[in-house]
């Protein structure tokens, strides 16, 4: 699933399922969810390093449901979940790195891009939001933002959620289809689907350019929602097992004291 070299999305099949068996997929979220819950308290621990997790999928492609099904059984004092909609008149007016460069978390935390500084190279390359002149020029600020970011101290993990156009197109009408889903949808939903094959081909482009080693893109394939939990889960716990976060050590003194 990691991105190294040109990517073709064609080349990745939204319901591939690795062979995985969904019952035990279940379990294994659970397993994966717990220790991702005790690494993530070592992490704020440790208090010296970050994580970044950015999500990027199409409407509907379940980056709601990645933070509901698998952040679930994280501290919530430890993440911080930012969303990234339609610029304000005053994030127009800076740099496109400006309003994201304040929401990167601190030390010992997780935070969380629904959305982030990539749709500066999807939405406005697709709509012609900016020239290509000024969108062209971004995927290098953005690679070296992030080298930025990771060597002072954050890693980066950066998760693709590929569905497929018929997904789309289901979820889209279960959201119109139901009346405790209409809130969800709304009809630029169905400008953004017109431009299907511009945003796969902006999203090949933004994912081939900044799949960096130390801030690494992965496809995720989005069709099927326990393949998908699972794989961010996996990822995720492999990225902060990596990391390996240690506690400091108890100040002298504490060991063998009896409290009265
Ligand atoms: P949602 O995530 O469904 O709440 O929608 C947020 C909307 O904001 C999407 O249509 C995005 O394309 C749009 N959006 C996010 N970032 C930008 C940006 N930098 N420029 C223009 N539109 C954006
Ligand atoms: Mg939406």
């Amino acid at each position: 699933m990691r991105v190294e070299g040109k990517l073709d999305l064609e080349d990745h099949d939204p319901g591939e399922s690795f062979g995985w068996d969904k019952e035990q997929a279940k379990r294994q979220l659970a397993d994966d969810v717990g220790a991702l819950a005790e690494l993530q308290t070592l992490l704020f621990a440790e208090g010296r390093r970050s994580v970044l997790v950015v999500l990027q999928a199409m409407d509907a492609g379940g980056k709601d449901g990645v933070l509901r099904e698998v952040f679930v059984g994280l501290n919530p004092a430890g993440v911080t979940v930012t969303s990234f909609g339609a610029p304000t008149e005053d994030e127009l007016a800076h740099d496109f790195l400006w309003r994201i460069h304040q929401h990167t978390p601190a030390d010992g935390r997780i935070g969380v891009f629904n959305r982030s500084h990539y749709e500066d190279v999807l939405v406005v390359r697709v709509k012609q939001l900016a020239p290509a002149t000024v969108w062209r020029k971004r995927y290098a600020h953005i690679r070296h933002f992030e080298q930025a970011l990771v060597d002072e101290g954050t890693t980066i993990v950066k998760l693709f959620l590929n569905i497929s156009s018929e997904e789309q197109r289901d979820r889209l009408q279960d959201r119109i289809d139901s009346p405790d889903e209409r809130w969800k949808f709304r009809l630029g939903d169905l400008d953004d689907r017109q431009l299907w094959p511009a945003y796969m081909e902006a999203f090949g482009d933004a994912l081939t350019k900044t799949s960096t080693p130390s801030a690494p893109w992965y496809v995720v394939p989005g069709d099927r929602k326990w393949v998908r939990n699972l794989a961010v889960a996996r990822i995720l716990r492999h990225t902060l097992a990596r990391l390996d976060p240690q506690p400091p050590p108890a100040d002298d003194g504490i060991e063998g004291l009896i409290v009265v």
